[in-house]
């Protein structure tokens, strides 16, 4: 029986489009240069060398470290945290189950906590031989560093990092109102129940978090036809859920298929499933995505742009067009997709009792399980078939955008990258940030740097990548953020 991989959804290719509807704030901030002093910027000790942020990045890399096997990654990240002065504190330390914080202050102090998180695993590299460059080589070359995690999530991670090791230099021996830590987990491509649900169930009130900081979308240029040079950088506050079933239908008939049956096990699932996907999908506008439309209106000008500032009103002409992306389609129903349909039977004239098909549907924030199984239900239109929760994610709260983090993110952002606009995003896909949401904590998915479309279509793909320069401008974006929490009256 096939049971559907589970979920690899760090990574976000933010379609320009995607990123067009899913402005709701535009923020106007001043901008005023960055405060980062060249003088601290970027080296740190391992082993007792110094080393640079690009280094400490390939050397990551090369460390193998596929969902399920961290312990040697997460090893060498607690030797690099703790040989620059942060405090460790261990929480699991078995492959599958190897995570830890590094903190600038301990935890037992109990301070509340800022938490940047990020994940030790990556997914495996594919056809080798289909790389241009090894996939766990960690070469530079030309300016770009390779390989497997080189953006998933390993370069994001060496950015929260050199941002921790900095904020505790700057910071050493002041009194703080926030500890600020790095949260390293395992398996979150995989969530098996070693990574983040191990540490929130078991170390909640040890961690103490204000807020959670963990990856989401880049920005990305050219979106807005009229301003090409403008970046936008979405920070996500909310994400669409995972709900897997598995549709199982049992119908004994001849076992020979010289002598077609009138009705199958194959032939009445193939009929529900063309039942199911011949429905229109559909469109459900909610807060979040609405206020993204009227957001996308005010960048329109002329008739497009009114309807899109009055979605309910112009319902009807708005709908067409989001059925036309299916980026767009998901930001606006509950999807669903046939990933796997199976009878275990590889005779030509055998008929099988047996067919399954598998289905990984999305479900928008506040929308209920139940009702959504019975809508499927009652469009298989086959009473004959089951269903089966294979799994099923929690609806998480939508974070707000007027707290104060947010606010320092986006200041952080605006002051770091001149010619840039943020939005607030709900992201289509799911990651360990939406667990903290169940908590009632605050998280917020962002990563700050620019980054040029080619890149995020290698994440979890071949030819893994990301441009060397962008690490020191994410850190110092970072850096300022945590300034900007640490230094509130
Ligand atoms: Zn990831």
């Amino acid at each position: 029986m096939y049971i559907p991989p589970l979920p690899n959804e760090c990574y976000v290719i933010m379609h320009p489009k995607i990123l067009l509807f899913i402005v709701v704030l535009f923020i106007f901030t001043d901008v005023t240069p960055a405060s980062t002093d060249p003088n601290l910027v970027s080296i740190v000790y391992f082993e007792k060398k110094p080393y640079g942020i690009q280094e400490i990045l390939s050397k990551y890399i090369k460390i193998q470290s596929l969902s399920g096997s961290e312990s040697e990654a997460g090893k060498f990240i607690k030797t690099l945290c703790a040989e620059n002065g942060l405090y460790i504190t261990q929480m699991g330390d078995t492959d599958g189950n190897y995570n830890f914080t590094a903190s600038i202050l301990p935890l037992d102090k109990n301070i509340p906590n800022i938490i940047f998180l990020n994940h030790l695993d990556v997914v495996p590299a594919g056809d080798i031989t289909q790389w241009d460059f090894p996939p766990f080589s960690g070469e530079i070359i030309d300016s770009e560093i390779w390989g497997r995690g080189a953006w998933d999530n390993k370069g994001a991670a060496i950015m929260q990092i050199f941002t921790v090791i900095e904020i505790a230099k700057r910071y050493k021996n002041k009194s703080l109102k926030y500890n600020v830590s790095i949260l390293s987990v395992s398996c979150e491509e995989t969530q098996c129940d070693g990574g983040i649900k191990y540490v929130l169930d078991n170390f909640l009130e040890t961690l103490n978090p204000a807020v959670v900081i963990g990856e989401g979308p880049p920005a990305l240029k050219g979106i807005i036809k009229n301003k090409p040079e403008l970046s936008l950088f979405g920070i996500s506050v909310a994400q669409k859920r995972a709900l897997w079933l598995r549709l199982k239908l049992e119908l004994k008939t001849n076992g020979h298929s010289s002598v077609t049956p009138l009705t199958y096990a194959n032939k009445e699932m193939v009929v529900a499933l063309n039942n199911l996907f011949e429905k229109k999908t559909k469109i459900i506008f909610n807060d979040l995505n609405i206020d993204l439309l009227k957001q996308f209106g005010t960048l329109n000008k002329g008739f497009s742009g009114f309807f899109l500032k009055h979605p309910k009103l112009f319902k009807g002409l708005i709908t067409p067009k989001l059925r036309e992306d299916p980026l767009l389609l998901a930001l606006f129903s509950n999807t669903i997709t046939l990933t796997s349909l199976s009878d275990d039977n590889n005779r030509i004239n055998a008929i099988p009792n047996i067919v399954t098909a598998v289905l990984d549907c999305r479900l928008l924030p506040g929308e209920s399980t139940d009702k959504f199984l019975k809508i499927l239900q009652r469009s298989l239109s086959n009473k004959n078939i089951t269903i089966e929760i294979l799994k099923e994610m929690k609806d998480g709260p939508i974070s707000s955008n007027s707290t104060n983090f947010y606010k320092h993110l986006e200041s952080a952002i605006l002051t770091n990258y001149k010619h840039s606009k943020t939005a607030t995003v709900l992201l289509p896909s799911s990651n360990d940030i939406s667990l903290f949401r169940q908590y009632g904590i605050p998280g917020y998915s962002s990563i700050p740097v620019q980054i040029d479309r080619k890149y995020l279509e290698c994440i979890h793909n071949l030819n893994e990548r990301i441009p060397s320069n962008i690490l020191d401008k994410g850190k110092d974006t970072y850096v300022n953020f945590i300034e900007l929490c640490l230094d509130e009256a």
